[in-house]
């Protein structure tokens, strides 16, 4: 019976036109074998990366993913009132107003570029702007969001999901499916020497395998889904 099946999930962070961030035919080639699987990924993308790339300018780079679900991750994922590590955490801090405003932008951009409804986000760093239940509420849109609690190891979350980290070896997937899973990566080249992780070729071996394994007990959805059902 499907509803017995456990959910899985796949994400994709700081998703953007910038040469090197988005599109490789190496991620390409592993992506539609996920697709071809069954997994249906979603794409987390930050419309104007650095205030420099804007998605509208990349008509072609777009209709290079297919079968993908879209979401947002910021409008610029930068936040000019912080400084050095910190400075990606673009809505720290920030108000209710500019918040909306922000969101609204990049709702607009993301859903005239790829021809999508926006159905979420998840905010760049995890860090989420003051009075976050409102801004959401106001901008139409579901947030997505785990505990940082590490990268390194499957995290247990206490609404039941799995946590599969974008620095975790996929050789720690846990063995039974105990619960809805949601794996966490970057498409990124040279980020910052670990984001390519979870789809390095052997932690993407380990993934495949795992979902041939366990493939009668899962049923693949979108991050929108996944959050949907556990809200
Ligand atoms: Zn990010």
């Amino acid at each position: 019976m499907s509803n017995t099946k456990k959910r899985l999930a796949i994400g994709f962070d700081d998703i953007h036109p910038q040469r090197g961030y988005g599109y490789c035919d190496e991620y390409a080639k592993r992506l539609r074998a996920l697709i071809k699987y069954g997994v249906r990924p979603t794409l987390f993308c930050t419309p104007v990366w650095h205030s420099r790339y804007n998605i509208m300018d990349s008509p072609e780079w777009v209709k290079k993913w297919k079968g993908v679900e879209w979401m947002l991750h910021g409008l610029t994922h930068q936040n000019p009132r912080l400084r050095g590590d910190s400075q990606h955490l673009e809505y720290a801090g920030m108000d209710f107003e500019n918040s909306v405003k922000s969101l609204s932008k990049a709702k607009e951009l993301l859903q005239k570029s790829t021809g999508q409804k926006i159905k979420g986000v998840r905010f760049p760093g995890w860090q989420d702007p003051t009075n976050v239940n409102e801004v959401l509420k106001k901008s139409g849109l579901l947030r997505h969001y785990v505990h940082e609690q590490g990268d390194e190891l499957p995290v247990y979350e206490t609404d039941g999901i799995v946590k599969v980290g974008y620095t975790c070896l996929l050789h720690e997937l846990p063995q039974k499916v105990v619960g809805d899973l949601f794996v966490h990566a970057h498409i990124s080249e040279g980020y910052d020497g670990k984001a390519m992780n979870a789809l390095n070729q052997k932690n993407f071996e380990n993934l495949l395998s795992f979902l041939k394994k366990n493939k009668d007990q899962l049923e693949f959805v979108t991050v929108s889904e996944l959050v949907e059902e556990k809200k």
